[in-house]
């Protein structure tokens, strides 16, 4: 400490994340080393950058590379790079803050669930504070490229950092780490190039350690990793680990890939892409900052830019990985990005690729690809939306839940229930509901289960407005079947030839007369069932409403949704039809009516207007 030594506190979300970080993940606490090899990579890239507008920032050093070297008997650990390096103010924020959106939410769930395992506080992207699992006191210096002051920060993760002008670093940053007791490990070479190989082979700069001769240093150095960036290398040299190693690098989870696409593309556009599909959603999906996408843009292995949003469709945001292009110029920008028929180009390559991959886990791999679905299919489905391009490829990859199975996860694709349609059945049938239980326990579905004809049942709140862009599949329609009338389309050969639906209908004329009076303007039309075999009644759309939970949740935001009315359609074997039918007060015939007009509504999900009045209706049923 000297006099120019300035103390500060944590930011109090570091705190936390610290204590999770160290007590949560020693078990796998080589990850120190990938993570502080990281960040002087990123360092790396982001000078080499930089330079390509100001060559000055190199200064009399044209090297990028990162050493690391030991001392047995300080019992530290250093890791220094030459890369961009951090100002004062950057030492501040970048190592006492944290930036990223979400955190206290992602703190605040792991304190609720008391379960803070490795798994969750590694998918929160662990970073530089991984250092103290193994490091009592970490001493960091930096020097920001171009810049004449350098400085120190130090803590021993205790809550406080200090920070003091420092003269120990030319151009980058340099980090000590002051091992624990018991962390010898890490004081010794055959060690840490093991360490280096396993987890930052794939660095693109050299990872440098002094040469030892019988255990003492020469004073020369050497490059222990292959320190050429990891796409540029053959497939065949490559393992599946070097592949999640460096998958860990872009993307900053804690997880294994789920598959990966690594692809070399010459012609009209020369490029490489290497793109990955993570196994698990991270935390923060869909609330992180827009450059932290995951698709880092490289022009001629210069790293230029986080581009996801430029290079992927927003459907495809789960992608992460690199892309490497020959023919876009260095000195490109998001503007130039956002307006390049070649970027458009290139987005479509790409988005081809990822649909390949995804093809082929589904084809290969259907296990895998089930995991894929729960975690980004929902994502997935926006695709309909906004890449018609892509419709049917990506119709090929949706799954449903589907009377066949009747379970919640055992989900079908539009090709399985292609294969199990009836003879003579032409459309696709689903039913949108609000939930699973809505969707599965739908009075609709009663015919076609007891036909046997399939259902897909669409029960996720994304699918009605989803479907609206899937109109057909393989030359199939797809068929609500809570809309309009069922017929042979739908249900299959012989739906229309039995005379007894003629004779049901001819009988029940009265019924639906009665029926209508009671009803009034509440519905539509009431019409005799050919969906119905165990309930009495259900509401029914025409083809062209908007589903009715689709209506409420609408209304439900303040937006006018003018829908015609539902009809209701009745089962007039079921004996409170019968009963309905038969009474002859014309009072208690108008309250039963009701009644079953309100089931109808209560069956799909809906509120009633008045349920109370539902109440009484029901209870003088049950006394009479
Ligand atoms: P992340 O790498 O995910 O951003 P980290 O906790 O690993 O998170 O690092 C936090 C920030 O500290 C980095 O974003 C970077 O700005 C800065 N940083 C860390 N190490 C270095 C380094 N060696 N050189 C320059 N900046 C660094
Ligand atoms: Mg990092």
């Amino acid at each position: 400490m000297t006099a120019e030594t300035q103390s500060y506190e944590f930011q109090s979300d570091v705190q936390q994340v610290l204590r999770l970080v160290v007590h949560s993940l020693y078990s796998n606490k080589n990850i120190f080393l990938r993570e502080l090899v990281s960040n002087a990579s990123d360092a790396c890239d982001k000078l080499r950058f930089m330079a390509l507008n100001d060559p000055t920032l190199y200064g009399d050093q044209p090297d990028l590379r990162i050493d690391m070297s030991w001392d047995k008997d300080a019992r530290t650990l250093t890791i220094a790079d030459t890369g961009i390096g951090m100002s004062r103010q950057e030492l501040v924020d970048n190592l006492g803050t944290i930036a990223r959106s979400g955190t206290r939410q992602f703190l605040d769930a792991l304190e609720e669930g008391k379960k803070a395992d490795a798994q969750l506080i590694g998918q929160f992207g662990v970073g530089f504070y991984a250092a103290f699992i193994v490091a009592d006191k970490v001493h960091v210096s930096s020097r920001r490229a171009g810049s004449d002051e350098a400085f120190a920060w130090e803590s021993a993760g205790d809550g406080r950092f200090t920070l003091e002008p420092s003269d120990q670093v030319e151009r980058g940053t340099r980090i000590v780490l002051h091992l624990k007791d018991g962390e010898d490990e890490f004081l010794d070479g055959w060690t840490l190039r093991s360490l280096v190989r396993t987890y930052s082979d794939h660095i693109g700069f050299p990872i440098r350690m002094p040469v030892e001769k019988e255990g003492q240093p020469t004073g020369e150095w050497e490059a222990v990793n292959q320190a050429a960036a990891l796409w540029t290398r053959p497939k065949s040299e490559l393992t599946d680990e070097d592949y999640q190693q460096f998958y860990k690098h872009v993307s900053h989870d804690f997880n294994d890939a789920l598959a990966w696409s690594h692809n070399r593309v010459e012609g009209n556009q020369n490029f490489t892409s290497l793109l990955f599909v993570p196994s698990k959603a991270p935390f923060d999906f869909g609330m992180e900052r827009d450059t932290r996408k995951g698709l880092k843009l490289y022009i001629k292995r210069v790293f230029i830019m986080d581009a996801a949003e430029q290079m992927l469709p927003n459907y495809l945001r789960f992608v992460r990985g690199v892309i490497d292009s020959d023919d876009l110029p260095l000195n490109v920008s998001r503007e130039i990005l956002q307006n390049s028929r070649q970027v458009e180009k290139l987005k479509s390559a790409l988005t081809r690729r990822v649909l390949d991959l995804l093809e082929r886990i589904a084809r290969e791999e259907p296990e895998k690809y089930a995991g894929f679905w729960h975690e980004f299919g929902n994502v997935l489905k926006e695709g309909l939306a906004e890449d018609p391009s892509s419709t049917a490829r990506i119709a090929k990859l949706l799954r449903f839940a589907s009377t066949h199975t009747g379970e919640r996860d055992a989900l079908v694709s539009l090709d399985d229930y292609i294969g199990r349609m009836k003879p003579g059945q032409e459309t696709i049938n689903y039913l949108t509901a609000d939930g699973w239980n809505a969707a599965r326990h739908s009075p609709q579905l009663e015919a076609l289960k007891a036909r046997g004809v399939e259902v897909m049942l669409l029960h996720e709140r994304i699918d009605e407005w989803m479907i609206g862009y899937l109109t057909e599949y393989e030359g199939k329609k797809l068929r609500n079947i809570a809309k309009g009338e069922l017929g042979s389309a739908e249900l299959g050969e012989g739906a229309n030839e039995s005379t007894t639906q003629d004779e049901t209908v001819k009988a029940a004329a009265g019924l639906v007369e009665k029926l209508k009076s009671a009803l009034g303007d509440r519905v539509s039309d009431v019409r005799v069932s050919q969906r119905l075999t165990d309930s009495p009644s259900c509401l029914v759309l025409s083809e062209y409403d908007m589903a009715l939970h689709m209506q409420r949740l609408l209304k439900a935001a303040g937006h006018d949704v003018s829908a015609g009315k539902p009809t209701l359609e009745i089962n007039p074997a079921h004996p409170l039809l019968q009963r309905l039918d038969g009474e002859s007060d014309a009072n208690r015939r108008d309250e039963l009516a009701l009644l079953l007009f309100e089931q109808a509504q209560l069956a799909e999900g809906a509120q009633l207007e008045d349920p109370a009045a539902f109440v009484r209706r029901m209870n003088a049923l049950l006394l009479g």
